[in-house]
């Protein structure tokens, strides 16, 4: 699902306009035009970071009433991709674990034979797309349950 809005820069034409987010005239040689409303340059900003939108892109992005750049709206409302452990989507704003190419919801980051939680500079191993424990890890390269994977 994509929000983007798309901005057209124009010149006024006849009338002048009322900027829709300061409700004053709009005197300048380019103005904004967006959702169907007119806008001064400068006041057509993202509502998180105020920058101004005109100067980040051609596009906004809307929800809820919020009108936001396109970084704002991916963190807030975008998503980082399906959690690798248990297939769920993970919200952009959501704090994940990353390992190669996979995300996880930081309560899905175990090892998946023995469940154990991995702490920052623990060693976790990736094999056959699991994730695993060194003890774990070094008890199938033991027993060879493990495919060899080609990478
Ligand atoms: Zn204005
Ligand atoms: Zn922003
Ligand atoms: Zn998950
Ligand atoms: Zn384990």
């Amino acid at each position: 699902m994509c929000f983007g809005v798309p901005m057209l820069s124009v010149q006024p034409k006849g009338k002048q306009k009322g900027c829709a987010g300061c409700n004053r005239k709009i005197k300048d040689r380019y103005l904004l035009k967006a959702l169907d409303k007119y806008w001064h340059e400068d006041c057509l900003k993202c509502a998180c970071c105020d920058c101004r939108l005109g100067e980040v892109g051609s596009t906004l992005y809307t929800k809820a009433n919020l009108i936001l750049c396109r970084r704002d709206y991916l963190r807030l409302f975008g998503t980082t991709g399906n959690c690798a452990a248990c297939s769920k989507l993970i919200p952009a704003f959501e704090m994940v674990m990353r390992a190669r190419d996979n995300v996880y919801h930081l309560d899905c980051f175990a090892c998946q034979l023995c469940n154990q939680r991995f702490c920052v500079g623990d060693k976790f191993f990736l094999k056959n797309n699991m994730i695993l424990c060194q003890m774990d890890y070094e008890e199938g390269q033991l027993n060879g349950s493990f495919e060899t994977q080609v990478q």
